[in-house]
Protein backbone atom coordinates (compact mmCIF):
# COMPACT_ATOMS: atom_id res chain seq x y z
CA UNK A 1 0.00 0.00 0.00
CA UNK A 2 1.66 3.48 -1.17
CA UNK A 3 1.73 6.61 1.48
CA UNK A 4 -0.91 7.88 -0.43
CA UNK A 5 -3.10 4.94 0.15
CA UNK A 6 -2.61 4.45 3.74
CA UNK A 7 -3.46 7.96 4.57
CA UNK A 8 -6.92 7.61 2.85
CA UNK A 9 -7.52 4.61 4.77
CA UNK A 10 -7.06 6.32 7.84
CA UNK A 11 -9.19 9.12 6.74
CA UNK A 12 -11.87 6.81 5.46
CA UNK A 13 -11.82 5.21 8.77
CA UNK A 14 -12.29 8.18 11.11
CA UNK A 15 -14.90 9.51 8.76
CA UNK A 16 -16.78 6.05 8.97
CA UNK A 17 -16.25 6.72 13.53
CA UNK A 18 -17.38 9.89 13.07
CA UNK A 19 -20.53 8.98 11.11
CA UNK A 20 -20.98 5.88 13.65
CA UNK A 21 -20.98 3.61 10.85
CA UNK A 22 -18.34 2.16 12.52
CA UNK A 23 -19.33 -0.18 15.26
CA UNK A 24 -17.85 -2.29 18.17
CA UNK A 25 -19.86 -5.15 20.19
CA UNK A 26 -21.13 -8.31 19.65
CA UNK A 27 -23.15 -8.55 16.57
CA UNK A 28 -25.00 -11.31 14.54
CA UNK A 29 -24.09 -10.67 10.84
CA UNK A 30 -26.45 -11.90 8.06
CA UNK A 31 -24.53 -15.13 7.64
CA UNK A 32 -25.66 -15.83 11.20
CA UNK A 33 -21.51 -15.74 11.97
CA UNK A 34 -21.35 -13.64 15.36
CA UNK A 35 -18.57 -10.70 15.08
CA UNK A 36 -17.01 -7.96 17.42
CA UNK A 37 -17.02 -5.27 14.59
CA UNK A 38 -19.67 -3.81 12.60
CA UNK A 39 -19.76 -1.68 9.41
CA UNK A 40 -23.26 0.29 7.99
CA UNK A 41 -21.84 2.46 5.41
CA UNK A 42 -25.33 4.02 5.02
CA UNK A 43 -24.29 5.71 7.94
CA UNK A 44 -21.21 7.64 6.21
CA UNK A 45 -23.39 7.81 2.71
CA UNK A 46 -26.55 9.18 4.55
CA UNK A 47 -24.19 12.90 4.57
CA UNK A 48 -23.90 13.45 0.88
CA UNK A 49 -20.62 15.82 1.44
CA UNK A 50 -19.07 12.88 3.31
CA UNK A 51 -20.00 10.46 0.39
CA UNK A 52 -19.00 13.08 -2.35
CA UNK A 53 -15.34 13.09 -0.56
CA UNK A 54 -15.15 9.03 0.21
CA UNK A 55 -16.33 8.51 -3.53
CA UNK A 56 -14.17 10.85 -5.32
CA UNK A 57 -11.44 9.03 -3.53
CA UNK A 58 -12.61 5.86 -4.99
CA UNK A 59 -12.85 7.41 -8.43
CA UNK A 60 -9.23 8.59 -7.98
CA UNK A 61 -8.16 5.34 -8.25
CA UNK A 62 -9.44 4.66 -11.53
CA UNK A 63 -8.42 8.23 -13.02
CA UNK A 64 -5.95 5.99 -15.05
CA UNK A 65 -8.55 4.12 -17.07
CA UNK A 66 -11.95 5.46 -19.46
CA UNK A 67 -15.19 4.42 -17.66
CA UNK A 68 -17.81 5.25 -19.73
CA UNK A 69 -20.32 4.09 -16.56
CA UNK A 70 -20.80 3.21 -13.35
CA UNK A 71 -23.18 0.47 -11.92
CA UNK A 72 -23.67 -0.55 -8.47
CA UNK A 73 -26.04 -3.44 -6.82
CA UNK A 74 -28.82 -2.39 -4.84
CA UNK A 75 -28.92 -0.93 -2.08
CA UNK A 76 -25.33 -0.56 -1.09
CA UNK A 77 -23.91 0.21 -4.20
CA UNK A 78 -26.70 2.89 -5.27
CA UNK A 79 -25.24 6.10 -3.92
CA UNK A 80 -21.66 4.70 -3.95
CA UNK A 81 -21.90 4.47 -8.30
CA UNK A 82 -23.90 7.84 -7.84
CA UNK A 83 -20.84 9.53 -6.23
CA UNK A 84 -18.21 7.98 -8.32
CA UNK A 85 -20.14 8.89 -10.96
CA UNK A 86 -20.15 12.68 -10.25
CA UNK A 87 -16.70 12.57 -9.54
CA UNK A 88 -15.69 10.56 -13.19
CA UNK A 89 -18.66 13.17 -14.91
CA UNK A 90 -19.98 9.90 -16.24
CA UNK A 91 -23.76 8.32 -15.48
CA UNK A 92 -24.81 6.19 -12.81
CA UNK A 93 -27.13 3.16 -12.90
CA UNK A 94 -27.69 0.15 -10.49
CA UNK A 95 -29.12 -3.01 -10.29
CA UNK A 96 -31.64 -4.48 -8.18
CA UNK A 97 -32.91 -8.15 -7.21
CA UNK A 98 -36.57 -8.98 -8.23
CA UNK A 99 -37.92 -12.41 -6.99
CA UNK A 100 -33.68 -13.27 -6.15
CA UNK A 101 -32.18 -12.64 -9.02
CA UNK A 102 -30.26 -9.37 -9.98
CA UNK A 103 -31.38 -7.58 -12.95
CA UNK A 104 -30.77 -4.16 -14.78
CA UNK A 105 -34.41 -2.63 -14.52
CA UNK A 106 -36.22 0.91 -15.10
CA UNK A 107 -35.25 1.33 -18.57
CA UNK A 108 -31.00 1.21 -17.63
CA UNK A 109 -29.24 -0.33 -19.62
CA UNK A 110 -25.39 -1.58 -20.71
CA UNK A 111 -24.32 -0.41 -24.06
CA UNK A 112 -22.72 -2.71 -25.91
CA UNK A 113 -18.68 -2.55 -25.62
CA UNK A 114 -19.43 0.54 -22.92
CA UNK A 115 -16.64 0.43 -20.34
CA UNK A 116 -18.01 -0.35 -16.85
CA UNK A 117 -16.86 0.03 -13.72
CA UNK A 118 -18.98 -1.38 -10.61
CA UNK A 119 -18.95 -0.27 -7.44
CA UNK A 120 -20.34 -1.40 -3.78
CA UNK A 121 -20.26 0.14 -0.36
CA UNK A 122 -18.94 -3.07 1.40
CA UNK A 123 -17.46 -6.51 -0.27
CA UNK A 124 -17.57 -9.75 1.99
CA UNK A 125 -18.11 -12.25 0.01
CA UNK A 126 -18.42 -9.73 -3.53
CA UNK A 127 -21.50 -12.59 -4.09
CA UNK A 128 -23.70 -9.49 -5.29
CA UNK A 129 -21.05 -7.69 -7.47
CA UNK A 130 -20.32 -10.76 -8.97
CA UNK A 131 -24.02 -11.06 -10.10
CA UNK A 132 -23.37 -7.62 -11.30
CA UNK A 133 -20.17 -8.35 -13.34
CA UNK A 134 -22.14 -11.08 -14.98
CA UNK A 135 -24.95 -8.96 -16.24
CA UNK A 136 -22.29 -6.11 -18.07
CA UNK A 137 -20.68 -9.32 -19.87
CA UNK A 138 -24.37 -10.71 -21.00
CA UNK A 139 -24.99 -7.18 -22.12
CA UNK A 140 -21.41 -7.01 -23.97
CA UNK A 141 -20.18 -4.10 -21.55
CA UNK A 142 -16.32 -3.99 -20.90
CA UNK A 143 -15.77 -4.42 -17.47
CA UNK A 144 -12.93 -1.76 -16.31
CA UNK A 145 -12.81 -2.93 -12.77
CA UNK A 146 -14.49 -3.28 -9.39
CA UNK A 147 -14.47 -0.54 -6.50
CA UNK A 148 -15.66 -0.46 -2.66
CA UNK A 149 -15.17 1.81 -0.02
CA UNK A 150 -14.65 -1.18 2.81
CA UNK A 151 -12.92 -4.79 1.53
CA UNK A 152 -14.14 -7.37 4.59
CA UNK A 153 -12.87 -9.88 2.17
CA UNK A 154 -8.74 -10.91 3.13
CA UNK A 155 -8.25 -11.02 -0.72
CA UNK A 156 -10.22 -10.03 -3.77
CA UNK A 157 -13.04 -12.13 -4.61
CA UNK A 158 -13.16 -11.19 -8.17
CA UNK A 159 -11.18 -12.23 -11.53
CA UNK A 160 -10.84 -8.48 -12.45
CA UNK A 161 -8.92 -5.46 -10.85
CA UNK A 162 -10.14 -4.66 -7.45
CA UNK A 163 -9.75 -1.43 -5.68
CA UNK A 164 -11.09 -0.55 -2.18
CA UNK A 165 -10.19 2.18 0.00
CA UNK A 166 -10.09 0.18 3.86
CA UNK A 167 -9.39 -3.16 4.20
CA UNK A 168 -11.24 -4.34 7.74
CA UNK A 169 -11.29 -8.08 7.46
CA UNK A 170 -14.04 -9.80 9.40
CA UNK A 171 -13.88 -11.37 12.32
CA UNK A 172 -16.26 -13.39 12.72
CA UNK A 173 -17.25 -16.57 14.64
CA UNK A 174 -19.96 -19.74 14.24
CA UNK A 175 -21.88 -18.62 17.64
CA UNK A 176 -20.67 -22.05 19.55
CA UNK A 177 -16.99 -20.96 18.90
CA UNK A 178 -18.26 -17.32 19.92
CA UNK A 179 -15.55 -15.67 22.50
CA UNK A 180 -18.00 -13.04 23.22
CA UNK A 181 -21.02 -15.66 23.92
CA UNK A 182 -18.89 -17.36 26.23
CA UNK A 183 -18.21 -14.31 27.84
CA UNK A 184 -22.57 -14.34 28.22
CA UNK A 185 -23.02 -11.15 26.72
CA UNK A 186 -25.83 -11.21 23.78
CA UNK A 187 -25.44 -10.62 20.13
CA UNK A 188 -27.56 -8.20 18.56
CA UNK A 189 -28.44 -7.87 14.86
CA UNK A 190 -26.77 -4.83 13.47
CA UNK A 191 -29.97 -2.60 12.14
CA UNK A 192 -32.43 -4.31 14.30
CA UNK A 193 -33.36 -1.72 16.74
CA UNK A 194 -34.92 1.62 15.41
CA UNK A 195 -32.82 4.22 14.95
CA UNK A 196 -29.69 2.46 15.13
ZN1 LIG B 1 -21.52 -14.35 19.91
Amino acid sequence: MSVTDAKVASDVEARLKKAEALLEGHFQLTSGLHSDRYVQCAKLLSHPKEAEAVCAQLAKRFADTHVDLVLGPALGGVIVAHEVARALGTPAIFAERKEGEMMIRRGFGVPKGAKVLVVEDVVTTGGSVKEVLQLVKDAGGEIVGVGSIVQRAPQSPFDVRYESLLQLEVTAWEPAECPLCAQGTPAVKPGSRPGS
